[in-house]
């Protein structure tokens, strides 16, 4: 025994050498501080990371990756690792090398015609701004509510969402450069015709289509992707609508279908309820409440009433010619009067104004501009593809303490796990999701903090943002207990989740052939099946 273990001591130290031989000494982090921080996300979870490892080019991720098999060690990997509310850069399977790509950060190749560009998985949402920026581009990206820092092949390849005509992330990306763990590189698409001119733009290639296997997946790691960009429209305006009566909302969600459908709106709709946007613009409200949780729903219609928002709150962007954006003015509000009470429009010179005058506007307006510019400002900027950590702050709701300069919720104890079903876009959905979702996370003490995301023209994504402080015990349990109900009732009811964390990795694993072909996919990328074991895994258990 005492043998068994001097020798795992000396493999694991002898590995270390390798991967310090192989990136530098300064990108192999074994301290216990960097360790934990490494292992700790938004919620309990219970396996380590043993090092991480930063690689700066393909070549030196593939001598790590050839590392990790001589040793066999567990591998997981993060392009930036803020996968906050889902995992963090928590692994599902313990004593991982945790991999972290945000050294391969070069922009490779761009195209202001076609609208594309082609990066690697460290370039992060505000360094892909700042290149198109200094390039006086026309191109727009679409950006998450995540922080700036985060990555854009991270996030596409959870298949993660924004805010405007792109907002459907895995959808933009073509050309997909992969090293499985084997060793292989394979490029998907086009590229695998070293002449092909039309890698970067024609996304399906000749013959089986790959790109779907690599996201949500354990099977490869994308280190290379082009990336479709937005042209920027000729002209812009945001819609922002106010709903009171809660009633109305599914026969809002029907009537924004037909305006999907048909074309008039084209961008990832967002309507979030009274508690989601309350904690988007401030904390919990201890001293009004007397320290009371949960906020009740009647606590809750009165600081709605006060606040001016209401029990359903909506945002879009307009995108097209001035024609094409008033007539499209025209039909939403046609479809959308009698349903909601107040319908906003801002274009640039408005929203600029408005921000400089903020009391005049208001007195002429008759609107508390304040308010509605603190709730609007962020996603007024994300509908242009601008990211902004303001709605990062939501995450420290519940805390005591007001959020610091630099946020960071797994290191400052923010409670924070996400259930996001999928369903049909219809109002009737939405109104069962709503109410099963609500009743579950109150039954939980804690506040139902729903988002619907008009996804595409047919589908919506609900989120479900269950928010606490990981210093108040009780609450950590609660929260687990009403992540566990959500994603059992609502599985049930027809709803699951369009993306999972690291607790529930094994919501797809249904067995049968569908787990059988990705088994035997897996067995020829990773025979060895140390590559981020257990994510999103069809593996029996
Ligand atoms: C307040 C707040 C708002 C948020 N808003 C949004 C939002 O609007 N939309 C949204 O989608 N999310 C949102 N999130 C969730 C999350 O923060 C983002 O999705 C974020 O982009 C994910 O982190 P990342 O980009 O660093 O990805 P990473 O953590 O680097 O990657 C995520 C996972 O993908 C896999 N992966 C990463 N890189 C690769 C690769 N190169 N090859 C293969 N697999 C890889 C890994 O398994 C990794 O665990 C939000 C979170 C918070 C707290």
């Amino acid at each position: 025994m005492q043998n068994q273990m001097t020798n795992t001591i000396e493999m694991y130290q002898a590995a270390l050498i390798a991967f310090e031989q192989a990136v530098g000494k300064d990108f192999v982090a074994t301290d216990a501080v960097a360790l934990q921080r490494a292992s700790t996300a938004t919620f309990p979870t219970i396996p380590k990371v043993c090092a991480i490892v930063k690689p700066a080019s393909r070549a030196e991720l593939q001598q790590c990756m050839s590392i990790a098999g001589q040793f066999c060690l567990p591998v997981y990997l993060i392009s930036s690792g803020k996968n906050w509310g889902y995992g963090s850069r928590v692994p599902v399977k313990d004593d991982s090398i945790l991999i972290d790509l945000s050294r391969l950060n070069r922009i490779l190749d761009f195209s202001e015609e076609l609208a594309w560009v082609t990066i690697e998985p460290g370039v992060t949402q505000r360094q892909l701004l700042d290149y198109l920026k200094a390039r006086n581009s026309k191109l727009w990206i679409d950006a998450t509510g995540s922080s700036p820092d985060a990555s854009l092949i991270g996030n596409s390849m959870e298949r993660g969402f924004g805010h405007t005509t792109y907002g459907d992330h895995a959808a933009q990306l073509c050309g997909l450069e992969v090293l499985l763990p084997n060793g292989d590189v394979i490029e998907t698409g086009m590229a695998r015709f070293a002449s092909a001119l039309a890698s970067p733009v024609y996304r399906w290639g000749l013959g089986p289509s790959l790109d779907g296997l690599f996201t949500q997946s354990n099977l490869g790691i994308v280190t290379r992707a082009t990336l479709w960009l937005m042209p920027a429209p000729e002209y812009f305006q945001a819609m922002f609508f106010r709903c009171d009566d809660a009633n109305n909302m599914p026969a809002i969600i029907d009537a924004l279908r037909s305006l999907r459908m048909d074309g008039t709106l084209r961008s990832a709709i967002h309507i979030a309820n009274d508690y989601k946007a309350i904690a988007g613009i401030r904390q919990y409200p201890w001293r009004e409440t007397g320290g009371l949780t949960p906020l009740t729903p009647d606590r809750m219609a009165k600081f709605r009433k006060e606040m001016k928002f209401g029990a359903w709150n909506g945002s879009a962007g307009l995108y097209g010619s001035r024609a094409q954006v008033a007539e499209a003015r025209r039909r939403v509000r046609k479809a959308l009067t009698g349903k909601v009470e107040k319908i906003t429009f801002l274009d640039d010179r408005v929203f600029a104004l408005a921000t400089r005058h903020k009391r005049l506007f208001g007195a002429i307006s008759g609107w508390d501009i304040s308010k509605a510019l603190d709730l609007a400002s962020p996603v007024y900027g994300l509908m242009k593809g601008i990211p902004t950590d303001r709605p990062l702050a939501a995450a420290y709701w519940r805390k005591r303490t007001p959020p610091p300069a630099t946020m960071d919720p797994d290191r400052d104890g923010c409670g924070l796990l996400w259930y996001a079903p999928v369903a049909p876009l219809e109002g009737g959905h939405a109104r069962i999701l709503a109410e099963m979702a609500s009743r579950i996370v109150l039954r939980h003490r804690l506040e139902p903090m729903l988002s619907f995301t008009l996804i595409s023209e047919r589908a919506l994504i609900c989120v479900i943002s269950l928010s606490w402080d990981r210093e108040v015990p009780e609450d950590e349990e609660r929260a687990g207990a009403a992540h566990e109900e959500l994603q059992r009732e609502l599985t049930k009811a027809g709803y699951p989740p369009y993306r999972t964390g690291i607790a529930s990795m094994e919501t797809g694993n249904t067995g049968g052939a569908y787990a059988r072909m990705l088994q035997a996919i897996r067995r020829h990328t990773d025979p060895d099946g140390l590559f981020a074991a257990g994510r999103y895994d069809y593996l029996p258990r």
